[in-house]
């Protein structure tokens, strides 16, 4: 009799293999039990004991530029050192959209809202059973997956960081505030450094074919958006004119 081909892992072992999971817990037992039953649905495990270890973790993360590490962070509220809604809200600051799943002693309802509220995705109250927390963390690196398909990387150039997502717009890790006309010139900016654009491009791009106003609306634009960006706006480093064509950025 002939055999059915059957994949030794069913989809949802697909789904968890080989992401990678940082787990956050200062608690030995919860973290080995935790840790043991990521590893069993073949997630490759970071650890750290402390809130300053997984602060230094995710910072070296960022600065290091790469793809980020990891795809789910598991974490602890009550930490030494730095606690987890500390943790939490950094990351989003930093603008990274990574999936947080909060393990917390406690159950109180403001205690949830709150972890919710500095950008955690689910919250999950000890004691839990396993298979309930395996099944959360699968729900969140599912969605992850999903969202990822359709996020627009975070651009940078400079000091200059643009995050797409949250419309965000950070110098030298200080945010600054854009209009939105002026946030769409500087994405397509800084997505194509050296590049020279004409004004009626970026009027194309920017405001779309059927704009009535003339050019010189880039042109104001331009200037806003120099006198934000620029250390010095009358000398721009950043949006540099090319006289008799147009713009070029970098
Ligand atoms: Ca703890």
């Amino acid at each position: 009799m002939q055999s059915l081909d059957i994949p030794k892992t069913s989809p949802s072992q697909q789904l968890t293999q080989f992401s990678r999971i940082l787990v956050v817990e200062d608690e030995e037992l919860i973290r080995e039990m935790v840790v043991l039953s990521l590893q069993q649905e073949g997630c490759e495990v970071s650890i750290a004991t402390d809130g300053r270890t997984a602060s230094n973790l995710l910072q070296n993360a960022e600065s290091n530029q790469s793809e980020f590490p990891y795809d789910l962070i598991v974490l602890d509220l009550m930490l030494p050192q730095i606690n987890g809604l500390d943790i939490c809200r950094w990351l989003r600051y930093q603008g990274s959209t990574i999936p947080v799943l909060i393990l917390s002693a406690k159950a109180s309802e403001t205690d949830r809202v709150l972890g919710l509220e500095v950008g955690a995705d689910d919250y999950i109250t000890k004691p839990f059973s396993m298979p309930e927390f395996v099944a959360r963390c699968r729900a969140l690196l599912r969605r992850q997956r999903f969202s990822s398909q359709f996020q627009s990387p975070v651009l940078q150039y400079q000091d200059l960081t643009l995050f797409p997502q949250q419309c965000r717009v950070t110098i030298r890790g200080e945010e600054i505030s854009l209009s939105p006309k002026e946030f769409k010139l500087l994405e397509l900016f800084i997505g194509s450094p050296g590049r020279v654009w004409s004004r009626e491009q970026l009027i194309e791009q920017v405001w779309g074919p059927d704009f009535l106003g003339d050019t010189k609306t880039v042109d104001v634009h331009i200037r806003w958006l120099r006198e934000k960006l620029e250390p010095d706006p009358c000398n721009p480093s950043y949006i540099v004119t090319v006289r008799g064509f147009g713009y070029r950025f970098g």
